[in-house]
C-alpha cells in the first residue's frame, strides 16, 4: 500500500473494519512520511483508495462525491 498524497510505501495500518451493507473491507491507514490518511476499500472484485480526513499537512477532506467517482472509476 502507498500512500496517494506522496507515494510512500512507509504507511502504518490504523484500524480496520467491514461495511457489510456495501460489501467492502475497509482499512484506515497513517503515512508516516507525510502524516495524511486514507483509507482502503477492498470488495466486490474491486480496489481502491480514497483520502479519508486531514493529515498534519494535507487539506483533503473525504467527500461523498469522491467516494462515487472511486467506485465509478473501479467498475
Ligand atoms: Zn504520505
Amino acid at each position: 500500500m502507498k500512500c496517494p498524497y506522496c507515494g510512500s510505501p512507509d504507511v502504518e495500518k490504523v484500524r480496520k473494519w467491514d461495511m457489510p451493507r456495501v460489501g467492502y473491507h475497509v482499512v484506515h491507514y497513517a503515512c508516516r512520511n507525510c502524516g495524511g490518511r486514507f483509507n482502503h476499500y477492498a470488495g466486490r472484485g474491486r480496489e481502491f483508495a480514497l483520502g479519508a480526513g486531514l493529515g498534519k499537512r494535507g487539506q483533503q477532506g473525504f467527500a461523498p462525491s469522491a467516494l462515487q467517482v472511486g467506485i465509478a472509476s473501479a467498475a
